[in-house]
């Protein structure tokens, strides 16, 4: 989960199967049956098998491989993550973690768009505002060559657009110029953050929670926003990675460990511990109206739900004052995983600092064996290539920064 509360849920968990008992041999015999069936009968079976199961398949029958791989990249509730930023740079592969290959089957996709992008797009100097159509060029461009699959596309803005409103209609400027300029095969929608029925709450100032919704807004063939409600059971599913290899692949996992595995899983932390209190008091036929367990607040919740919002206005991401206030039956298992989690963190800076000790030897021989390889990668490994020679790639220009001050967890 993110820190603004996105789930996310990794490529390995999505396709993971559920089944304990189906080691190689078993799933060979399965298949081996199962291709004896009629092709009309394999069909249906196949309709009904979840991604996991259909993911398995891909890779142990060549018989269903080409079928299963289409119900696999059409399943309607899965949405693969990209990160808006990424498109409108150009979307080159050396910046990113995702495995390209992947990237090219992909039918839904889900644009992690943040609202900071909006004054990049639509920037605003002395009073005017201009319209970067290059951007917005580059973002469908990079789009439509690397998912050349794309059928669905949303764009998520999750936050408050500090510049906006910036012109008519319900969503900030540069969004509506995105979605104008969709591609006619994509259908392309924005999931909003907005704070709904100006009618209701008061004031800016301790604005009730509760004003706040989520929406989705898509352009009707009138040329109007349309809104509806969000799809409750659509998932947002991480791509899965690339292999990280040779040394600029190594340096670069230290990075996406960091921020893509234990950063989401910190961050979940706090909503997990918050939903975990509650159930405590209201779950299973319990009905236990409790205080605020943070020292020193007052606040007493007598319904379900109420913690939740309370917390979410008083406490917001306060884990470590909420962890040591959780009964003892919550308390063990989060404390357990968060120091798991910090000593995951540890040994990535360690990684970091062996790497920076070795780069700051005084005869500097290292720093040259290491220079080498990465100009060698750079120049030659197109799973690395950021659209700038290897010398003045941000990757290798970085590198150095990063291991002097060892910034990776810090
Ligand atoms: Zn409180």
């Amino acid at each position: 989960m993110t820190l603004d509360g996105e789930r996310r849920i990794p490529f390995s968990i999505y396709t993971r199967s559920h089944s304990t008992c189906a080691p190689d041999a078993e799933h060979g015999r399965a298949s081996f049956g199962f291709n004896r069936l009629p092709a009309e009968l394999q069909l249906r079976i196949l309709a009904s098998c979840p991604p996991s199961t259909l993911f398995q398949l891909m890779h142990v029958s060549s018989t269903l491989r080409a079928e299963a791989s289409k119900r696999f990249r059409a399943e309607p509730s899965a949405y693969f993550l990209v990160e808006a930023w990424w498109l409108l740079d150009g979307a080159h592969p050396g910046k990113t973690s995702c495995d390209m290959a992947f990237l090219a089957h992909v039918e839904n996709i889900e644009v992690e768009y943040q609202p900071s992008l909006t004054t990049e797009i639509c920037p605003r100097r002395n009073d005017v505002l201009t319209i970067r159509q290059d951007l917005i060029r580059a973002f469908w461009n990079s789009l439509t060559r690397i998912f050349p699959e794309v059928k669905k596309v949303i764009l998520n803005h999750n936050g408050e657009c500090i510049t906006w409103p910036d012109g008519p209609g319900p969503l900030p400027l540069a969004l509506q110029l995105l979605l104008r300029a969709c591609p006619r095969h994509v259908d392309a929608s924005t999931l909003m953050l907005d704070k709904g029925d100006p009618a209701r709450g008061s004031g800016t100032v301790g604005m009730p929670l509760e004003r706040w919704r989520r929406s989705v807004y898509r352009l009707g063939e009138d040329g109007l926003w349309k809104r509806s409600e969000p799809d409750k059971v659509r998932m947002t599913v991480m791509m899965p990675v690339k292999r990280f290899i040779g040394p600029v692949g190594e340096f670069q996992k230290l990075y996406y460990d960091f921020t893509e595995n234990i950063l989401l899983q910190k961050y979940e932390l706090w909503p997990l511990m918050v939903e975990a209190l509650d159930r405590h008091h209201f779950d299973g036929g319990n009905r236990e109206p409790f205080s605020c367990p943070i020292p020193e607040c007052h606040a007493y919740l007598e319904k379900p739900g109420a913690w939740t919002i309370h917390v979410a206005e008083m406490h917001f991401q306060e884990r470590k004052r909420l962890v040591e206030a959780l009964p003892c039956a919550l308390k063990v298992g989060f404390k357990n995983r968060m120091h798991a989690l910090e000593a995951k963190a540890k040994e990535i800076d360690a990684q970091y600092k062996r790497i920076g000790d070795e780069w700051n030897e005084k005869d500097g021989l290292r720093r040259r064996d290491m220079e080498r390889s990465w100009m060698e990668q750079l120049e030659n490994d197109e799973a690395w290539s950021t659209g700038n020679a290897a010398r003045e790639s941000p990757l290798w220009t970085e590198f150095p920064k990063q291991v002097y001050v060892g910034e990776g967890c810090t």
